[in-house]
């Protein structure tokens, strides 16, 4: 059916504030980048106002028992950005910022980066707005299984499968897993991804966005020249995507120069050494007090002489505050929304390469489905196969957002919005709308 020519004013309602750009939060940001890719989505664009609004979101109320046996209640988030090319797929965060607006950004981000890679899922995330590090392990353990009980209407192996984000990890996969089984009345080992290896986990999944990072890392560098022997790296957030990726980079003769995570910062022109410091946070959980650098102060860390710099963290830590006094050529975002669009212009007006989070991280996510893929075949891969298959999967999706920007001039994060959301928008187009 066409749409009726005389029928103004539209019958669509603009959207309401909670979905508009608000004042540049994460999913006023990702307003921005899909009004940037829009010109370049040809016809596809009638589509784009259903990348504008999460299909559903849920608010969940999770109270708990505190050890000291009062109630406290903490706010929980489930988000299915879009689901036309798949199931729902994406992480779950705890928090003390979180919020729903967050949420939906970081959803919304989950749909063109699985598209990106080309992974048959949806985009969906969640959170919830506490800060774990606060909670004994029983009130921790508690918590996610209420959470995961209050969320059973959404999740599910073929609905929406949550994974680690930040603060979570494969513990509290295994209780969301246990959780979701109990209330199934069977055990579902595919309703989580980066599980633990004996409840059904993936080889190479804890190194996966790290070593995605890496992957892209590499052939970015060797678009533009720089060599990663010798080549000096800056990496913020020293946890599972930040550490692994500058161990990688270690490993092929890079120095990591500089480091910042929520304990402080760290410099050391010779390099830091990292399985030293890798073992230092393991045990101490910051970079803080690390013998084998110098502490310097966070805001300085922006403008230390590095050639490669690898945001690892949260959002919106590149602004237009400190993009101009960033040294580095090359930009790897393994954290979700790290760099604004203003900071973005800046960056790209001094020529510095950024590989942008809905490709350099999708390494996460990538294994992630391989993990879905092992768990309902009850097959498991050999960790060979598995980085083998990461490889080739980046490699690829690299070069056709390299090609893609290349053909159309435009940065890279548009370029691989341009493949993101065609794949999701053709989806949806063919579809159809029900009913
Ligand atoms: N939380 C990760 C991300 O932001 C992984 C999501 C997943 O594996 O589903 O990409």
């Amino acid at each position: 059916m066409s749409p009726n020519p005389r029928s103004t004013p539209p019958l669509t309602h603009a959207l309401p504030s909670y979905l508009q750009a608000d004042n540049l939060g994460p999913w006023g940001i990702f307003l921005q980048q899909v009004d940037r890719v829009t010109p370049y989505l040809g016809p596809l664009a009638r589509w784009v106002e259903t990348l504008k609004r999460p299909k559903r979101a849920l608010i969940v109320d999770v109270p708990i028992h505190l050890d000291d046996g009062t109630v406290a209640h903490f706010e929980g988030y489930r988000v299915h950005h879009n689901t036309s090319r798949g199931p729902g797929k994406g992480g779950v965060r705890f928090h003390q910022d979180v919020t729903l607006s967050e949420v939906m950004a970081l959803s919304a981000w989950m749909s063109v980066k699985n598209a990106a890679v080309n992974v048959p899922y949806g985009g969906a995330k969640g959170g919830i707005r506490v800060d774990p590090l606060k909670l004994s392990r029983g009130e921790l353990e508690r918590m996610t299984r209420r959470y995961t009980s209050e969320i059973g209407i959404l999740i599910g192996p073929s609905k929406d499968i949550p994974a680690p984000d930040v603060n979570t990890n494969e513990q509290v996969m295994a209780w969301m897993m246990d959780t979701y089984s109990m209330n199934q009345g069977t055990t579902a080992t595919g309703v989580v991804t980066g599980k633990p290896i004996d409840l059904g986990g993936s080889l190479g999944r804890r190194e996966a966005t790290g070593r995605g990072v890496y992957t892209v890392g590499v052939e970015a560098a060797h678009h533009i020249g720089l060599k990663i022997e010798g080549a000096r790296l800056a990496v913020q957030g020293f946890g599972n995507v930040g550490g692994i990726a500058a161990k990688l980079f270690a490993e092929a003769g890079a120095r990591v120069v500089a480091v910042q995570d929520h304990g402080g910062s760290l410099y050391r022109e010779a390099g830091l050494d990292v399985p030293a410091l890798l073992a230092h946070v393991q045990e101490s959980g910051s970079v803080a007090g690390f013998p084998g650098g110098e502490k310097i102060e966070d805001n300085a860390f922006w403008g230390v002489d590095c050639d490669i710099l690898i945001p690892a963290a949260l959002e919106q830590q590149i602004t237009e505050a400190n993009a101009g006094r960033i040294t580095a050529r090359l930009i790897i975002e393994g954290a979700n929304g790290p760099t604004t669009p203003a900071a973005d212009d800046i960056l790209q007006d001094r020529n510095v390469l950024v590989v942008p989070d809905v490709i350099a991280n999708a390494g996460g996510v990538t294994v992630s489905y391989f993990e879905w893929v092992q768990d309902f075949s009850s097959f498991f891969w050999t960790e060979d196969e598995i980085n083998a298959r990461l490889v080739k999967v980046m490699k690829e999706a690299f070069a056709t957002v390299w090609q893609v920007a290349h053909e159309n001039k435009v940065t890279l994060r548009t370029a691989t919005f341009i493949v993101g959301c065609q794949r999701i928008l053709r989806a949806r187009e063919m579809r159809g709308l029900y009913p």
